[in-house]
Parts: C-alpha cells; structure tokens; sequence
C-alpha cells in the first residue's frame, strides 16, 4: 500500500490548533509562513512516499550486516541511495542553527517530518533521528571549537551521530558505567570500554560518525555524578585517521532490522570533553529526551 501523508489532517493541527500559523511572527522564525510550513508538508509527504517508503519492507527482510574482517556494516540496499537525497533535500538542516548551515526553522515542523519519515521507515529515519540528538548536545554544551568542528558537517548529513551509553553491565543505571577516559598530554582524552545497543554505530551511509560517548575520568564518583561526556570520531577530522572505536557486532532484534544497532569497542580512541567534567549525565540529557519525544526508541532507559 502507498503511503499518503495525511497533509491536511497535520495542517487542521498545525494551524487550526496549536496555532503555527502566528510562528512567523517571532523574529526568529519570521520565515516560517504558513505558506512555506504548508509546502514544507507536501514535500516531505513526497519524499516519504516515493524515496523513503520503498526502501522499508526490502529493508526490514534483509537487514544489516557486519563483516568481521572489516569491522563494517552495510545497511539495506537503497538505503544509501534514499538517505542520500534526504541529505540533498536539506531535510537534515530543517530546524538547525543557522550560524551553522542549519536553515532555522521551527522544531515542530521537523517533527511533522519525523513523524512522515518514521511512518514510512523507522529504521532508516534512525540514523538523522540520532544525529540530530548529537547536533543539539553539542551546541548546547560544546566548547567553540567543538562546534566549529562538527556541527556543519552533522547538519549538512556528511557525519552521522550516536549516543554511547548503554554497557554490558549497565543500561538504566548508568551509574555503573565502565567505559573509562585518561587524559592525554595534547587535551584530548583516551577512551577505553565496550558501548552496547548503539544506534548507528557503524554503517555504509556516510564516511564519518561522530559519537557521544558517556565515560568516567580518573577518581570520578562512583554514581551518576562522576559521569563526563565526549565526542568521539571514527575518523579524525584534523589528520583524516582511522579512530580506535570499531563496531564488535550487531545486535538482533525482532524489527526495525535496517537499524544498525552495534556492539562498540573504544579500544582507546581519542575523545574530548563536551562540557563539564563529571557533568555528562546533564549534557547528554539534552540528547536522550530529543530522542523520547521523538518515540525513535525502543529502549526503556536512555535509548
Ligand atoms: C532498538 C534499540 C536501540 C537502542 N539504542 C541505543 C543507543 O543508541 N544508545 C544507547 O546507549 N542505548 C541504546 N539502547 C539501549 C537502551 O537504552 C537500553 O535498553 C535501556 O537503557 C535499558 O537498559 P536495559 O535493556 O539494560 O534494561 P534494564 O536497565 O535492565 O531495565 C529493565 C527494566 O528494569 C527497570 N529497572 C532497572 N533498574 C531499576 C531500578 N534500580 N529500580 C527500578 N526499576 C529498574 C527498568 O525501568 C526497566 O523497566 C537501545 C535499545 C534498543 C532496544
């Protein structure tokens, strides 16, 4: 069955309800008439319909795979092709900060899409759910050079987000945490532990994936409160050299099976700080409750 965006029933909603049709007058989303929110709509109920919505059933059949050899993962066929023209659309930068390519539009109006995208493939619209969750981490809590670093790249889709949290040993209770950061001479830090249940931890779709990792530093409190945050690369933008955080494998589920969701070992990668120290609990927060008001998420705790 073809899906139909139900573009009027999200219009009566938007503008007969809760009142988007007044956005435009802030200043800050003086763009967002409802002409353009209504166009926005009708665009993305294409897109859903004709790129993204083929690629689901195929997609779930045949699933992810991991190679051992390569520590790599493809995902389904077409699903490079389709996030592709996500990315060429813009659809990634929908509401982001336009200091930083983002085009600035509401958050409600990447909702609507959300919905469209997850309604036609949830597995798919995974992968700039989470990179969306580290966008706005790191512009909330970033220092300035880790924003001049990531964030375009995140916005434009070139990079892939994640969110390392869940251990072995641990999910709910991230107070019980491993995964340990020692400090190096150059500021960076080497991040060592095993991340389990990562959305997107590794995948074909692009060549970069940035992860926010959750780590103890050397004498951190045993709790919650001794928890720092750090962004992680797989690749390291400066030298263009391979990080050690490898993909160990995938781990099975009943559905949503062209989601990468991937063992993760920091076999002492290279990390730094976002934000405070001992303050990652907080920072990641910011992440963790894009990612429960997105419904993405399977997991009763943090993902
Ligand atoms: C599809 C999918 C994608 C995921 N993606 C990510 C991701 O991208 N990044 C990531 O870090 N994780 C991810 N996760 C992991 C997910 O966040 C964890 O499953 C979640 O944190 C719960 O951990 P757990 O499964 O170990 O359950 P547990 O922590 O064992 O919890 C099981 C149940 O016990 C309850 N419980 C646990 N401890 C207590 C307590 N002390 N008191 C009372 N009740 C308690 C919980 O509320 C829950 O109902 C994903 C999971 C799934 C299924």
């Amino acid at each position: 069955m073809q899906y139909q965006a139900p573009a009027n029933d999200l219009r009566f909603l938007l503008f007969d309800v809760l009142g988007a049709d007044k956005l435009h007058e802030l200043e800050k989303y003086a763009d967002a008439t409802p002409d353009l929110i209504s166009a926005v709509i009708d665009e993305a109920g294409k897109l859903a319909a004709e790129v993204i919505q083929p690629t689901n059933q195929p997609g779930d059949r045949q699933g992810c795979s991991y190679d051992p050899e390569t520590k790599s993962v493809k995902t389904p066929d077409g699903f490079k092709q389709a996030y592709d023209k996500f990315v060429e659309g813009g659809w990634t930068a929908l509401d982001a900060p336009i200091e930083f390519g983002g085009q600035g539009l509401p958050h409600t109006l990447k909702f609507i899409v959300d919905e469209m995208v997850c309604s036609t493939n949830l597995s798919l619209g995974m992968y700039p759910g989470l990179t969306h969750g580290a966008i706005s981490a790191l512009f909330e809590h970033g220092s300035d050079e880790l924003k001049n670093t990531y964030l375009e790249k995140l916005i434009s889709g070139e990079w892939t987000g994640t969110m390392c949290l869940t251990e072995p040993q641990c999910g709910t209770d991230l107070g019980l945490i491993r995964t340990k950061a020692t400090p190096n001479d150059d500021g960076s830090y080497a991040i060592e532990g095993t991340k389990i249940w990562i959305t997107g931890g590794e995948h074909d779709l692009v060549d970069n994936i940035v992860h926010l990792v959750l780590a103890k530093l050397p004498g951190a409190p045993d709790t919650t409160k001794g928890i720092s945050l750090f962004v992680v690369p797989k690749v390291l933008p400066d030298s263009g050299e391979r990080n050690p955080a490898f993909c160990g494998g995938l781990e099975h589920k009943m559905g949503i099976k062209g989601s990468a969701t991937c063992v993760m070992n920091f076999e002492g990668a290279k990390g730094w700080l976002v934000g405070e120290p001992n303050k990652g609990m907080s920072a990641m927060f910011t992440m963790m409750n894009e990612a429960r008001l997105d419904g993405r998420h399977a997991g009763p705790g943090p993902g």
